[in-house]
């Protein structure tokens, strides 16, 4: 053993350095400056939208979203339940009452019969829905060939929150481009890290300068501070935007290490009865996080006895995000419950999957869960 080996850690080497030094000797040591309008502008590019505009977190990029839309108190914002909880947090924020959606066994990404289902809801009882948080879970896009309509129909506009996307493509779209605004995250365990921060994109350029404004301490454009607004403070530092232009310049090769992965885990389990991979043969996944799903009727184990055994040799595993209706926090929250998500935390682990998993760790790895699973043979 060498080491503990994490689910998803950072990758920075050589290249982040020299963007940040040189960000740093600018003299640009603030929240503004040249190096977050290009990673701005190098963001949009990547994803095809009009607009970006930078922040400190993917949260704080969710909750301007909302804001833009006119979420607020009275208001709903129909959310995933399968989620990092920041998804719904940020619709709570606004005043609004979050409202929950249960997930595709395939992939964990939101039901589109569960969403109708809980659109009808709401329009019999006349409320007003703000908007429809749709998230890509583990690096996989949701099906927004069947979900886009649907909120169409119901005439609620969609935010992606392709925090764990970015990179990721759903018939050869780029993944944030699907909602009204997308927002992606930065944080030191996603696909590409600035240690922490988060971008919002969009084609709606009226709606990103009313989110760059709020972003910003809503300051009126006039030589003292003026206020109209109740704004916040949630621009992306010029440091750190360097380190995330160096990042996006590797995020390919990162992506292609991360399949790798996935497509060792998937080799090693093809053969064991009641595994699956979550989102298995999804061509347009960045692989941000490998799971799998374990049957314990067909396998004989566990994922959690897995987790245990693998956590007992230094490496890091994790069950699958707990539902947020099962959340203490989201209780008495209204939901659309088909127990999909349910099913998955009970029965899903989280592979180290991060893009520093060099042949010598991973062969550890793939020897620890060998070991597991000799035992059970
Ligand atoms: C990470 C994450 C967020 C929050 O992003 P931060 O940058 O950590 O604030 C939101 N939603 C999902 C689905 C995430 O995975």
């Amino acid at each position: 053993m060498s080491g503990r080996i994490y689910l998803s850690p950072p990758d920075v080497g050589p290249l982040e350095e020299s963007y940040v030094l040189q960000a740093l000797r600018s003299g640009w040591v603030a929240p503004l400056g040249p190096e977050v309008e290009a990673f701005e502008r190098e963001i949009a590019e990547r994803v095809g939208t009009g607009q970006a505009l930078a922040v400190n977190s993917g949260t704080s990029a969710l909750h301007l979203a909302l804001l833009s839309l006119g979420a607020g108190p009275g208001t709903v914002v129909v959310a995933p339940t399968m989620t990092f909880v920041a998804t719904a947090n940020a619709a709570v924020y606004t005043g609004a009452e979050p409202v929950f959606v249960d997930c595709d066994q395939a992939n964990g990404n939101m039901d589109v019969a569960a969403l109708e289902e809980m659109l009808q809801r709401l329009s019999r009882a006349g409320e007003t829905v703000a908007a429809v948080l749709v998230a890509d879970m583990f690096g996989s896009c949701a099906e927004y060939d069947d979900l886009l309509p649907v909120c169409a129909a119901a005439g609620v506009p969609v935010v992606e929150d392709a925090a764990q996307a970015l990179g990721a493509t759903y018939h050869g779209r780029p993944a944030a481009s699907f909602g009204r605004l997308g927002a992606l995250s930065f944080n030191g365990n996603k696909i590409i890290t600035t240690s922490g921060g988060g971008m919002l994109v969009s084609d709606d350029a009226a709606l990103l300068a009313r989110c760059r404004h709020l972003a910003t301490q809503a300051r009126e454009p006039v030589p003292h501070y003026e206020h109209a607004d109740v704004g916040y403070n949630y621009r992306l530092s010029n440091l750190l935007a360097a380190l995330g232009r160096a990042q996006l310049h590797r995020l390919d090769g990162m992506m292609r290490r991360r399949r790798l992965v996935r497509e060792r885990y998937a080799k090693l389990f093809s053969t064991v009865p009641g595994v699956r991979l979550l989102a298995d043969g999804d061509e347009g996944s960045n692989c941000w996080l490998t799971s799998i799903v374990v049957d314990p009727e067909r396998s004989g184990w566990r994922a959690a006895e897995l987790g245990t055994h693998l956590g007992a040799q230094d490496i890091e595993t994790r069950p699958v995000w707990k539902p947020m209706h099962l959340q203490p926090v989201f209780a008495g929250c209204r939901a659309v419950i088909t127990g999909a998500a349910e099913n998955l935390f009970a029965q899903g682990l989280t592979l180290p999957s991060g893009s520093v998993l060099d042949d010598r760790r991973m062969a550890r790895v793939v020897g620890a869960i060998e070991e597991f699973l000799d035992r059970r043979r």
